[in-house]
């Protein structure tokens, strides 16, 4: 704990009083113009990696940067909150789902399912893990986590689009969706491209 209270005594003598007209501003609202959906992984950090500002981003992270499917009912949907949140509300124009290698989420989706939530949860991408076992069982098993990654991103992203309100704002042109993917060891962020359902380098 000393560490991140010793961080915090650093936060507030440089950068909060370098940016206090900022904060003041922020104060009053947030106006995000982009959503990122990334995993709660502790090496995958949005703000970090995009280089953003307080007020910049609306974020949010969970395991694996999953995004269950549009289904209305009693369950504690915190992601969908999120989204509606950002979506409806702050009326954000890009959603980004940010995925990641050697995440710890697919990992557990590819063996065995582990804990009493991480398990039902990952079975959102339960159809990802059945491409890989269809289309590469003879693969490594860095190919497969890879490749497990990927289609649990277009996952994501086809999950958003079964959100009446994302559809139609994605047909009207006023909200995109991207699927981006982060390599943790090269610091390279790729980019998907839904046409050909690959992946390529960013910049
Ligand atoms: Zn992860």
């Amino acid at each position: 704990m000393h560490r991140l209270i010793e961080g915090y005594r650093m936060f507030r003598r440089t950068y909060f009083e370098r940016h206090r007209g900022m904060f003041g501003l922020l104060a009053q609202g947030q106006a995000p113009k982009t959503m990122v959906i990334s995993c709660c992984d502790s090496r995958v950090d949005p703000g970090l990696i995009f280089n953003t500002q307080p007020g910049e981003v609306f974020t949010l992270r969970n395991i694996a940067n999953l995004v269950p499917p549009f289904s209305p009912d009693n369950h504690y949907h915190g992601t969908s909150a999120a989204i509606e949140f950002a979506v409806r509300t702050l009326e954000v124009e890009h959603v980004i789902v940010l995925g990641h290698a050697r995440c710890g989420g697919v990992r557990a989706l590819m063996g065995s399912h582990e804990g009493e939530f991480i398990g039902p949860w990952m079975n959102i991408a339960e159809a990802a893990r059945q491409f890989v076992m269809a289309t590469a069982s003879d693969q490594s098993p860095e190919i497969q986590q890879r490749l497990c990654e990927h289609e649990t991103l277009k996952i994501s992203l086809a999950n958003l689009r079964s959100f009446p309100w994302i559809r139609q704002r994605t047909l009207s042109g006023v909200l995109s969706l991207h699927g981006w993917y982060f390599d943790i060891e090269q610091g390279e962020l790729q980019e998907l491209d839904e046409v050909s359902g690959e992946f390529r380098s960013l910049l």
